[in-house]
């Protein structure tokens, strides 16, 4: 790993040109492109390269994926999954209370004006974070990490399909290609599946990444290429400085840089709050298991709606999970939610060897109205915020690159980001 060789040190205080803060896949990426603009970048995480959330999800570039998840079918299926504590959708109990702030701007952001607002804006987000992804994995070399079978999303009865159908309805009209297959061509689209999957969407676009821990760093070895540098190094307090912003390190050791990046994910409320920004960002902490290679034939990524999970074939074995648990970043993990999921994932494709598997659970950084915070922090255009992806964070981490890059260089941004201000709230 590159030395931190361009940051200038002078006494116990180190300047650099731009920081960033977090080494998921939104501050690599961003270190990426932003040391192809020809910036000298050093990126702090207290954990390493690609090793929080952005390690563990479900790869998938899901460019699809345009509707809020206040939609309609969601907020009438969630009352049901409450009913069931180990179900799609669950509220740890002693932090329900916490939530209610951002359960009510989630419910606002089910309105049909705000919902056909932000399917709108995500659509676009989404046109350019298929652009911008394929483009950088190519500069990257890295092409070969991204897989092209598309997605398959499962439904148990014609009525299930049809509930779904208005959201299909306006993924077509943003140009989305899905496909209604049954019988013999959903079979072999997936052979082994249990009968009572009658019908299934299959997404022919839809991508996936070979590995999301694997791809974070294939990236981040570009970006090293280009001279971005990393340090080990948890933040404890920002401020903006007279010539850009002071970082200061749980250490003592004090940076200074003339441009900051917050890339912070489930955490960068704690950093945004220091600036007078209070972005309601919650958790929606989700689970899975990876099983070892050879744990099944899956010909793609499978989506049980219905369920809240997903089946990811990887190169590094087969990951089976997703489901949404609010309950804040400091409770301990309940890994009966990854065993459920498994559970069910052997009823539904029974030819799926479930043992040996490693269980993980992220901390999806989530807005209630599913659009992400990108754009300058209301105490100075020095400090750029970009986090809040929720589900999406791999799939818009190369679009949110462009973004911040266009912003930090006072540039006419890809589309407009003012649905993306942390003001909005
Ligand atoms: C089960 C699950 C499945 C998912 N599936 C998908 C999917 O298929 N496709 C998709 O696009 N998205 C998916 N997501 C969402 C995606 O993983 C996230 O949106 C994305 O990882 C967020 O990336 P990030 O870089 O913003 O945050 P992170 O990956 O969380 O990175 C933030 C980094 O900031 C560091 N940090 C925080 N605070 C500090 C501090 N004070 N000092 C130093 N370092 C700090 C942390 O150590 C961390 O490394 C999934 C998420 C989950 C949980």
């Amino acid at each position: 790993m590159a030395s931190v060789d361009n940051v200038n040190v002078d006494g116990n205080q180190k300047h650099s040109e731009v920081i960033i803060i977090g080494a998921g896949i939104v501050g690599i990426a961003a270190a990426a492109v932003l040391s192809e603009a020809g910036h000298s970048v050093l990126v702090l995480d207290r954990t390493g390269i690609c090793e929080e959330t952005s390690s563990g999800n479900a790869a998938a570039l899901a460019f699809s994926e345009i509707l809020p998840l206040a939609s309609k079918g969601v907020m009438k299926k969630v009352p049901g999954w409450l009913l069931d504590p180990l179900g799609p959708f669950a509220i740890r109990p002693s932090y329900a209370f916490k939530l209610l702030p951002w359960l009510y701007r989630f419910w606002r952001a089910s309105s049909a004006d705000a919902l056909r607002n932000s399917t709108q804006v995500q659509g676009q987000m989404m046109q350019l974070a298929e652009k911008e992804m394929l483009a950088l994995a190519e500069r990257a070399g890295i092409t070969d990490m991204i897989h092209h079978e598309g997605n398959l999303e499962l439904y148990e009865s014609e009525a299930e399909l049809q509930a779904a159908m208005s959201g299909w309805e306006a993924k077509k009209q943003a140009g989305i290609d899905f496909k209604v297959v049954r019988g013999a061509e959903l079979a072999a689209l997936q052979p082994g599946l249990d009968p009572r999957f009658v019908v299934g969407c299959f997404v022919p676009k839809w991508k996936n990444v070979s590995d999301p821990k694997l791809y974070g760093q294939a990236l981040w070895a570009y970006a090293e290429k280009l001279g971005a540098c990393y340090q080990q190094a948890a933040v404890s307090a920002i401020a903006h400085a007279p010539v850009g912003a002071e970082i200061r390190l749980a250490n003592g050791d004090v940076l200074h840089s003339k441009k900051l990046i917050i890339a912070a994910g489930a955490w960068s409320h704690h950093l945004s709050a220091q600036l007078g920004d209070a972005v309601p960002l919650e958790t929606e902490r989700g689970y899975n298991t990876t099983l070892p290679v050879g744990a099944g034939d899956i010909r793609r990524q499978l989506t049980f709606p219905g369920h809240a999970f997903v089946i990811t074939p990887l190169t590094t074995g087969v990951r089976v999970g997703g489901a949404v648990e609010l309950g804040g970043l400091t409770l301990p993990p309940n890994y009966a939610r990854s065993e459920a999921m498994l559970k069910k994932a052997k009823q539904f494709l029974p030819q799926l060897k479930t043992e040996g598997g490693r269980q993980w659970m992220g901390y999806r950084p989530s807005t209630p109205d599913t659009l992400p915070v990108i754009g300058y922090s209301s105490a100075s255009d020095n400090i750029i915020y970009a986090f809040g992806h929720g589900h999406l964070g791999l799939t818009q981490s190369a679009a949110t690159a462009r973004l911040v890059t266009q912003l930090l260089n006072n540039q006419t941004t890809a589309l407009p980001v003012s649905a993306f201000s942390p003001k909005r709230f």
